[in-house]
């Protein structure tokens, strides 16, 4: 039998447990009534109240009362994600965007100011850049965070938030979470760093060990890996913790579903064997494209010649941590070529999404919103690829052969 301490990830024989072995045994155990090892998932919206409910307060958290509050599968997931995040606690929401949104409703109020990455995924740039500003009276900065005096510049006496995004989506720019996190701490303690850590994931950096406070997943991306659930993560303190509670989840309602719960707890048993896998195959890929002659430009981390390949090194937490498998490319040719190279691919499917076990690609066109935002090379289109679990050669073949038509 399992030991509880193994089960709360804490330590066998006072040796500290290894990520993969506290990715499989946290947010399990045994049935209690039958005795199955793998625990149920629980779809239940309501629980059972005491003889006397009239005193349980309706907005609680920590207790079975009514899904939207909290239920058992999210809970499991919760425990696992905090503890791999290294954090105090975790919140685990319906999608990634929940996550961002329930961040910064919580942390920034009227008259507040936040900066953020001049990358971000979309729906962080809207609500922060649009949305938040003109509905909700907060002030905000976009800033080349890859750049961190420019963050330190940007800092106001009103500012309480830092959101960065690293490797950005789509353009893979790299930001020193650990100089920024100091830059921003030192201006004023109560201001908070989060980091977008999806690209990466805890297994290969650890945003709170570097000195942020607050990391963000979207966990339908890497951490689920099957392309089949949606949620996003909230690691930070629990006094946070339960202040989105309480805002994003009881009251604005984002919580996650017990299934989804599940299968992403399912999903992130196998991460660290699936990260070490798409950090090999992106390396090994980026390399290969970078050589080939109709290939303009590849941004990813992991190859020496990106600006940020120092700092994205310096920043991996484990042995095997790498730049996992998401990078973007420009092709020597013009938009319809752009369409006859994704169209000529036979594994490589086109959608959107990252971090399945297949490989997704998409052709971001030369029309997108924000690109006076994106460095040069990427103002002609580009494709961003995120690398699946398939035999790298077979993937190697396949983007030969659909590159050969262009
Ligand atoms: C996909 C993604 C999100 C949003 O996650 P959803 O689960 O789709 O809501 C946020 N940040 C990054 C970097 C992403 O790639």
């Amino acid at each position: 039998m399992t030991s509880d301490l193994i089960h709360e990830g804490i330590s066998f024989d006072e040796q500290p447990l290894g990520f993969s072995t506290r990715a499989i045994h946290l947010g399990n155990g045994t049935d209690a009534e039958t005795g199955a090892i793998r625990r149920p998932i629980t779809l239940a919206n309501a629980y059972e109240l005491p003889y006397d409910a009239s005193t349980l307060n309706w907005s609680s958290s920590d207790l079975n009362l009514y899904a939207r509050n909290g239920h058992p599968n999210q809970r499991y997931l919760e425990r696992k994600i905090a503890n791999l995040e290294d954090a105090e606690d975790a919140v685990v929401l319906a999608s990634g965007v929940a996550a961002l949104s329930a961040t910064f409703t919580t942390v920034l109020s009227r008259g507040d100011h936040a900066i953020f990455s001049d990358t971000t995924y979309i729906a962080a740039y809207r609500l922060l850049n649009e949305i938040l500003p003109n509905k909700y009276g907060i002030e905000t900065s976009i800033v080349d965070t890859s750049d961190a005096d420019k963050v330190k510049r940007a800092i106001r006496p009103n500012t309480r938030l830092i959101h960065i995004e690293t490797p950005a989506n789509p353009t893979l720019k790299v930001s020193d979470i650990a100089r920024i996190s100091r830059i921003g701490h030192e201006a004023n303690p109560d201001i908070l760093i989060s980091v977008d850590n999806t690209f990466n994931t805890p297994y290969n950096v650890q945003p709170i060990r570097l000195g942020a406070d607050i990391a963000i997943e979207s966990l339908t991306k890497y951490i689920n890996g099957h392309g089949d659930a949606l949620g996003g993560s909230i690691a930070t303190s629990k006094k946070l913790t339960d202040e989105i509670r309480f805002t994003a989840q009881v009251n604005y309602g984002g919580v996650i579903s017990p299934f989804n719960a599940w299968l992403i707890n399912r999903g992130s048993v196998t991460l660290p064997l699936r990260m070490r896998q798409h950090n090999a195959s992106g390396l090994r890929i980026a390399n290969h494209l970078c050589r080939h002659p109709k290939v303009s430009f590849v941004a990813y981390p992991g190859l020496t010649s990106h600006p940020g390949h120092e700092i994205a090194r310096s920043q991996l937490a484990h042995a095997d941590s790498g730049y996992s498998g998401v990078m973007s490319f420009g092709l020597h040719t013009d938009h319809d070529g752009y369409n006859r190279f994704i169209a000529a691919l036979n594994i490589v499917t086109s959608a959107v999404s990252l971090g399945h076990d297949e490989s997704l690609i998409v052709f971001l066109g030369e029309d997108d919103e924000r690109q006076f935002l994106y460095p040069k090379e990427f103002h002609h289109g580009f494709v961003r690829f995120a690398v699946g679990l398939e035999d790298a050669d077979d993937l190697i073949r396949d983007l030969d052969q659909a590159l050969s038509v262009i």
